[in-house]
């Protein structure tokens, strides 16, 4: 069925739901959305995604994920063939069909199905997919002791050769960092940049709170500009905490009183140890619980 340019006004999902996969104007559920083998998203990793959460059925900074979403395209000279507001229409619209409360909205654009060279110009129409399911990173125990982390040898990719602004298909460099602190016994890593200096998680933004002073990378530094991260340190300045954007070393996280993780997926996650040195207490210190409560109102209210 094609997807009318004018959906139907959403209602909140209120139920567990049913995944529902939106696919280039068709609607699916999980077992029937399938995209060509010369699709260049899956032959070179060429296109870029967004991670959005729903809580409640209200989808929490759609603007601003989608915001990124085509600024990721526009840097990799990929058109997305849609204006914004019609895709935030399908968006909804999704999440209402889905009928989960508490979903995790993946979009995905790829440069679209070209020949077997790596040549754009080849994909006349990029694949547009959006997925309403559900996402749980980690136990819910998870967030009152934290996370044990490791650093990983595998560094982010080098700013100039792929953009960490970029949200982009090849997530490689992070998986082979994952795949360290897996190997490790750790539940996620830190990632340096090129000249050593830590960037983020496999899939997060870092903290790091030394006297109740909140110190995060800038976005220069090579990191992705997460959502979360914004929605933090926003609610932590409204809160009376003063948060530098700054460089940090290794001997920063390892003599913070206190660190944690931000992202979409996993939200705000406590780090209990990092390459066998405890963090503070080595549990969930107050500042991180302060901001999870106030992240957990906020995406609530
Ligand atoms: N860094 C990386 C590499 C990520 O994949 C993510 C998750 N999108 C983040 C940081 C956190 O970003 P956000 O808060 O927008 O989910």
């Amino acid at each position: 069925m094609t997807a009318s340019l004018h959906p139907s006004k959403p209602s909140a999902a209120k139920g567990p739901g049913v995944p529902t996969v939106w696919l280039d104007g068709e609607w699916h559920e999980r077992g029937t959305a399938v995209v060509s083998v010369y699709d260049h998203g899956l032959l070179y990793g060429d296109g870029v995604f967004e991670g959005i959460r729903v809580y409640g059925g209200k989808i929490f900074r759609l603007s601003e994920h989608l915001d990124r979403l085509y600024d990721s395209a526009h840097a990799i000279w990929l058109t997305i063939p849609m204006a914004k507001a019609e895709l935030v229409a399908i968006t909804e619209e999704a999440v209402r069909r889905s009928g989960i409360a508490e979903a995790y909205i993946r979009h995905i654009v790829t440069r679209g199905v070209g020949d077997l060279g790596l040549d754009p110009r080849k994909c006349p129409k990029p694949t547009v997919i959006i997925i309403v399911d559900t996402i749980k990173l980690w136990p819910e125990e998870v967030y009152e002791t934290g996370l044990k982390v490791v650093t990983a040898g595998t560094p982010i990719p080098q700013r100039e050769a792929l953009s960490p602004r970029v949200k982009s298909l090849n997530y490689l460099a992070h998986i082979l960092a994952k795949v360290e602190g897996i190997q490790a016994g750790a539940d996620e890593v830190i990632m340096l940049d090129s000249s050593g200096y830590v960037a983020e998680g496999s899939g997060q933004n870092i903290f790091v709170v030394k006297q109740r002073q909140i110190r995060t990378p800038p976005a220069y530094a090579g990191i992705l500009k997460g959502v979360t991260r914004d929605a933090v340190i926003e609610l932590a300045r409204e809160h009376g905490y003063h948060v530098e954007e700054s460089i940090l070393n290794r001997y920063d996280v390892y003599t913070a009183d206190e660190a944690f993780f931000t992202g979409t997926a996993s939200e705000v996650v406590a780090i209990r140890q990092v390459d066998g040195r405890l963090i503070g207490s080595g549990n969930s210190g107050p500042v991180t619980r302060d901001l999870r409560a106030r992240y957990q109102a906020l995406v609530r209210s």
